[in-house]
């Protein structure tokens, strides 16, 4: 093939030489409305995950397009060291605004990977400005996903995405047990004594490496990719914040996936009655329009700072990018206007009620959990013992990929890969889905999780 030959799509689809893929050819978008992917092979997916739970305000919303339009006639781009621009600064005010006693300051990104790279260096400069330069070692969870650039990948707890990279990955990380009630909390145990032991693990943890080395405890609020929308049992989080507290360690919560209104409030923490120290939070902020993550800061974060040395040790070319403010601010101002975290909670209790009903007599089906916009379904060989199916069986990925096959797409998540959590598949329409198209969502999923269990299991 000559180098210099203008390429149809069909030919790119059949070449081989697709951008980023070594294996199976993904589908060519014609265009995407609402909550729909259209192919140009003619079909229309229902989405309802968004990807990896981006999209908030659905796809070809052209309120947000016009106003990044307006932002790109305006101005492209700008330095932040010396300049800002009205789009961030707008957005940065709307997402404080009613959390201002909780909340000093908010620094745009634009990747949820950069986010917590960002949150762990702010985290180790708001001790070293205190002298307390020895606070360097970080906790997290094991089955956790925090990004993958070196640190965040360093604190993720994800087997397959970090076990080719471990011989690099820092000594200064360190982890404790998840909060995965399904999995780990023992029958006879009750929630308050499974928390309790949990908090006794950090809090052994935190005295095992020295409390004058440990800079901060980091979780999702909802654990996303690797186990599929787990919620933390009740009081866990006040917990842990009090062992934080203890020991002068920060609380960062990781809420990139879960948070800005997926879970029906604006941060998923409000609902743990605990306010983090930092928090980082992507994806369904700019909604899929503009890569744009933020690192909120508490006041004590913030206050340390600005009496030290008064600047972030933080810095990327991108960042702050007034494009991706303007159109972080198009959709924020989308979701208040039409009353969204409304249906958010609305639809949500409805696919929650129709998920549990619809697959109440499956026998793959071991757990169904989530809140908001953000449900998993975890699959299971023996529902009695919760055994998982053998990782290489792919039974999330297969599942996913019959769901697809009826046009829906769903995101498919395949366990921890050590034998000790299942498959899933992860539900996260956009915030303005309709009940119709939850009925659809939950129909379609349950009529293959059922046929997959007759055929295989
Ligand atoms: N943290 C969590 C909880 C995530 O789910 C993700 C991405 O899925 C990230 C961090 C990394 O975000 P990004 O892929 O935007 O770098």
């Amino acid at each position: 093939m000559p180098e210099n030959k203008i390429w149809s799509d069909e030919e790119l689809l059949s070449s081989g030489l697709l951008h980023r893929s070594l294996k199976v050819a993904p589908h060519m978008v014609k265009n995407a409305t609402g909550s729909y992917i259209h192919l140009q092979d003619g079909r229309s997916i229902l989405d309802a995950c968004g990807g990896a739970a981006v999209i908030s305000v659905g796809h070809g919303n052209t309120e947000v397009v016009d106003a990044m339009t307006e932002q790109l006639r305006e101005v492209a781009y700008i330095h932040t060291s010396d300049f800002t621009t009205s789009a961030s600064e707008r957005l940065a005010n709307v997402l404080l605004q009613n959390y201002r006693d909780k909340i000093s300051k908010v620094y745009f990104v634009n990747s949820g990977s950069e986010a917590n790279e960002a949150a762990i260096k702010m985290a180790i400069q708001y001790f070293y400005e205190q002298g307390k330069k020895n606070k360097t070692q970080f906790i997290s969870r094991k089955q956790s996903y925090h990004g993958n650039c070196l640190g965040g990948m360093s604190l993720s707890g994800h087997i397959a995405r970090r076990q080719p990279f471990e011989g690099i990955i820092g000594s200064n990380f360190h982890q404790v047990s998840p909060a995965y009630e399904y999995r780990y909390k023992n029958s006879y145990e009750s929630t308050e004594s499974y928390v309790e032991e949990l908090a006794k693990e950090l809090e052994d943890k935190i005295v095992e490496l020295g409390p004058d080395n440990v800079a901060c405890f980091f979780a999702e609020t909802i654990v996303g990719a690797t186990t599929g929308c787990v919620t933390a049992p009740a009081g866990y989080f006040k917990k842990i914040k009090a062992v934080c507290e203890k020991y002068d360690v920060l609380l960062v919560l990781d809420e990139i996936m879960c948070g800005s209104g997926r879970t029906g409030s604006f941060f998923a923490w409000e609902d743990e009655g605990i306010v983090p120290d930092i928090t980082t939070a992507g994806k369904a902020l700019s909604g899929g329009y503009c890569p744009l993550s933020a690192v909120y800061l508490n006041h004590k974060v913030v206050d340390t700072l600005a009496s030290g040395s008064a600047a972030f040790n933080c810095g990327h070319t991108y960042q702050g990018f007034a494009l991706s403010s303007a159109a972080g601010l198009a959709v924020r101002e989308i979701i208040d206007r039409d009353n969204l975290l409304q249906n958010v909670r609305v639809m949500g209790t409805h696919l929650e009620k129709s998920l549990k009903q619809a697959l109440l007599s499956s026998n793959i089906v071991g757990d169904i959990r989530g809140r908001g916009l953000f449900w998993g379904i975890e699959f299971v060989a023996d529902k009695a013992t919760k055994k998982p199916f053998i990782p290489s069986a792919r039974v999330g990925y297969e599942i996913q990929k019959r769901i697809f096959a009826r046009n829906l797409a769903v995101y498919p998540g395949f366990g921890t890969f050590d034998g000790l959590s299942g498959d899933h598949i992860l539900i996260a329409p956009t915030f303005n889905v309709t009940e119709a198209q939850i009925d659809v969502i939950v129909q379609t999923t349950a009529e293959v999780i059922l046929l997959f269990e007759k055929q295989f299991h």
